[in-house]
């Protein structure tokens, strides 16, 4: 087990070494199982995808498990169709659970986002590989590779087929599902980017991917109901503290009926207000069966993991987090409000 300490000073090496350890881990073992988040984002299914699809490729008896149901803008990549969705199919992905060798949890950092599916895993005695770019993970696995300087969990993904013998199999469904997830979590380049992901983002383009088929897919697939209910959100529940450089949107269980509300509708939403002049930080508070589901992005020094780790049962990266409220609207976004003062020197730079 690789303490946190040592995990966050990741030297070059130790890195490398992570990364061939975990290549040595997928080929002790044939029945592997891949999971992601609840809520999965474009990150979480290209690059379990990504590396579903390699491992089909060389053999393995490979199965993706996800929480809860991916937004349709995500189900055109390859393999998508053959992800099971422990919601739908509990049964079955206990089954898959009880007979895998291997677990590789790909794009979060703490158990709860599995949901229920994660005590289930962690009470399993096989082997757990955590690949993943959040901050402070959690001791979940036998190897973690944690990485926060990435883009994204599908630039790692890369780097184990790249450092495997297996580079050669990225094929063009597979360089899409890798481009996905880092031009979603990267906001379209322009977070985390760096030398590395420009090389990997050129390598993908050489295998013919179609870059502004997958920007349509992705980005231009809006539902009428749901681009009204972004003008909803900004005309309507947009409010500015001007005090604190901050912007809340709200909307509720009612509101978002109303719009004929599907998983991902709301996506993306939260990042416009960071183009209103002087806004630093951006929260959505949207109300889910029982919770309150909040996330902040925010510009400069203030850290939106800090918040939400500290008041909302939550985490992520320093610019883009979330977390989780259970008690009403109103009190949550009280309580939100009533923090603002503490981070007022951060919001001010
Ligand atoms: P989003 O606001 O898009 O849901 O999430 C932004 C970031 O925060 C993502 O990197 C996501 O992994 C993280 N995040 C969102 N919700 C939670 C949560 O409930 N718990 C934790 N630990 N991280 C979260
Ligand atoms: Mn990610």
């Amino acid at each position: 087990m690789i303490s946190k300490k040592i995990r966050q000073k990741l030297k070059i090496e130790d890195y490398k070494s992570i990364i061939n350890n975990i290549n040595g881990e997928i080929a002790k073992y044939n029945n592997i199982t891949i999971v992601s988040h609840y809520n999965p984002d474009g990150d979480a299914i290209g690059s379990v995808l990504a590396l579903y699809l390699i491992l089909k490729k060389i053999n393995k008896n490979v199965k993706v498990i996800i929480p809860n149901d991916m937004p349709d803008f995500l189900k055109w990549m390859e393999g998508s169709n053959e992800i099971k969705i422990y919601d739908n199919e509990p049964e079955i992905c206990d089954d898959i659970v009880h007979t895998t060798e291997l677990f590789i949890a790909v794009d979060f950092n703490a158990l709860d986002r599995l949901n229920d599916m994660g005590e289930k895993i962690m009470l399993t005695k096989v082997s757990k590989v955590l690949i993943d770019h959040h901050p402070n993970p959690e001791d979940f696995g036998n190897l973690t590779l944690s990485n926060t300087k990435v883009s994204s969990a599908a630039e790692l993904v890369y780097e184990i087929i790249d450092s495997s013998k297996n580079i050669d199999l990225i094929d063009k469904t597979i360089a899409e599902c890798i481009y996905a997830g880092i031009m979603t979590d990267t906001v379209q380049f322009r977070h985390n980017m760096s030398a590395r992901t420009f090389e990997i983002l050129s390598y993908l383009n050489k295998k013919d991917i179609d870059i502004n088929e997958i920007n349509d897919r992705i980005f231009d697939s809006f539902s009428k109901t749901r681009m009204s209910l972004l003008g909803y959100a900004l005309n309507k529940k947009l409010t500015l503290i001007e005090e604190y450089s901050t912007a809340i949107i709200s909307l509720t269980k009612k509101e978002l009926k109303k719009y004929n509300f599907k998983t991902g509708d709301s996506e993306g939403f939260v990042n416009y207000p960071l183009s209103i002049k002087g806004v630093k930080l951006s929260a959505l508070f949207i109300e889910r069966e029982n919770e309150i589901k909040i996330s902040l992005r925010s510009k400069g020094k203030l850290k939106a993991n800090e918040i939400v780790v500290k008041y909302f049962n939550g985490g992520g990266h320093e610019k883009a987090a979330g977390g989780k409220s259970y008690d009403t609207m109103k009190n949550t976004i009280k309580k939100f409000i009533n923090l603002l003062p503490e981070y007022k020197n951060d919001l001010e730079e």
